[in-house]
């Protein structure tokens, strides 16, 4: 038997990028050799085992031939002849097609190195088209590594999406690389990948019609809604790693893609069609619930943090409110990660002063101090303690404001 290294960490660490799990093909073996070896198989369409003391998986070579419809329609062939080249041969870009010998040796086929150094991705055969996910994988490492797609994987790739291949996508594999690509330092290459090849139509359709709508010429010099959700988004990883303030990033603007032109140019208008998309969306690809009402929370309340010089103290309470955030104070520092980015994801703002986060932070930790107990000493009761706690966090808030109302 023959193990060698395959995969993503032969890639990450040819980059010099921590590698995080270790994949090992096993060539000249059978399932009975491995399982006569301790090895533990966890595979359910092809065999896999995991390591009987390090736990890394270790799958015997094989090939793989499309016999159905969309990427679960393949069959598998697992044998002692298999070889390593074969085993190569199935896996989707040069770049994840190398293998690495206990002797530290490079096995590379496809010229994945040179790719590497190239910053390209490219597919390893035609057989690329076979399973949609690619599409959406090449997109992610694309983010990931900052890498252009090949031409001649373009071209493919634009077959694939005209053929009608995306739609045998499920929503939970489009959910798991899109959660991963908001984890990547540059989400918005996913998307301007995905709109390269004509993919961001099919699968992100709200997304993709932001390009094009002119975005408010007061707030937003020259440029359109799309260029404006990419920057933001990107700031918003640039700000943190939380994935619910990215997503929320990437779904803020949504209802411009779908509101009339005259009502754009007005600050406000486009905040109930982008939270019906965004429900929408969700649904489609099955967010989790976290994400879901964080999300369509940004989507309603974002412009009142840059208006807040402009709002009623009440209405600064209410955004509060509506994002449960004194019972959830996570929830603010979050809302305010989303306004930041949203401020910052224009040409020109990326590092100008923000007060409107600072005073509206400010605002809620003075509101957040108003409790029941001075209106329960003060012996009242149910509703009027309410009534009153809502008014003196109505006061508290005024007087932070007034001072910054023009
Ligand atoms: P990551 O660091 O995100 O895990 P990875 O390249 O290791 O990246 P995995 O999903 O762990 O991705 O897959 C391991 C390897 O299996 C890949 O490097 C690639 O060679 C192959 N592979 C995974 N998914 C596909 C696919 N849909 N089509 C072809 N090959 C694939
Ligand atoms: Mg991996």
């Amino acid at each position: 038997m023959n193990a060698y290294l395959v995969g993503g960490c032969v890639r990450d660490k040819l980059l010099g990028v921590p590698v995080k799990d270790r994949d090992w093909v096993v060539t000249g073996s059978t399932v009975e050799d491995m399982l006569a070896n301790d090895f533990s198989p966890v595979g359910k369409d092809f065999p896999v085992f995991l390591h009987p003391k390090t736990h890394e998986e270790y799958a015997l070579a094989r090939t793989e031939r499309k016999s159905g419809v969309g990427y679960v329609g393949f069959t598998v062939h697992a044998s002692p002849e298999v070889t390593l080249e074969e085993d190569l041969a199935r896996r989707d870009l040069t770049i994840n097609a190398m293998a690495e010998t206990d002797s530290g040796d490079i096995i590379d086929p496809f010229n994945g190195q040179q790719d590497l150094k190239d910053r390209l991705l490219r597919h390893v055969s035609p057989a690329f088209i076979e399973d949609p996910v690619r599409v959406l994988r090449i997109a992610r490492f694309a983010a990931r590594f900052n890498f252009q797609i090949a031409d001649e994987t373009q071209v493919l790739i634009k077959q694939m999406v005209d053929g009608g291949e995306l739609e045998h996508l499920v929503a939970e594999r489009v959910w798991q690389e899109l959660s991963k690509a908001l984890q990547t330092p540059q989400p918005s290459i996913f998307f301007t990948s995905l709109r390269q090849v004509g993919a961001l139509r099919v699968l992100f359709p709200e997304v993709d019609r932001l390009f094009g709508v002119p975005q408010v010429p007061k707030w937003h010099p020259e440029i359109d809604t799309g260029i404006h959700v990419m920057m933001v988004i990107d700031q918003a990883a640039n700000l943190t790693e939380d994935i619910t303030v990215r997503f929320a990033s990437l779904c803020h603007d949504l209802g411009k893609g779908i509101t009339p032109k005259h009502i754009l140019p007005k600050h406000t208008g486009h905040e109930a069609s982008s939270i019906d998309l965004t429900q929408r969306l969700c649904e489609r690809l099955r967010v989790p619930k976290e994400l879901t009402t964080f999300a369509l929370k940004v989507a309603e309340f974002h412009t009142d943090v840059h208006l807040l010089f402009e709002l009623p103290a009440e209405r600064a309470l209410q955004v509060m409110e509506g994002l449960d955030c004194f019972r959830r104070p996570e929830r603010f520092e979050q809302f305010l990660l989303a306004g930041e980015a949203d401020f910052r994801g224009r040409p020109g703002y990326e590092t100008v002063e923000y007060p409107e986060k600072r005073v509206f932070a400010e605002c809620y930790t003075k509101a957040s101090e108003v409790n029941a107990h001075q209106f329960v000493e003060a012996g009242m009761k149910g509703e009027e303690i309410k009534t009153a706690m809502h008014t003196a966090r109505i006061e508290v808030i005024d007087d932070i404001l007034s001072q910054y109302r023009k």
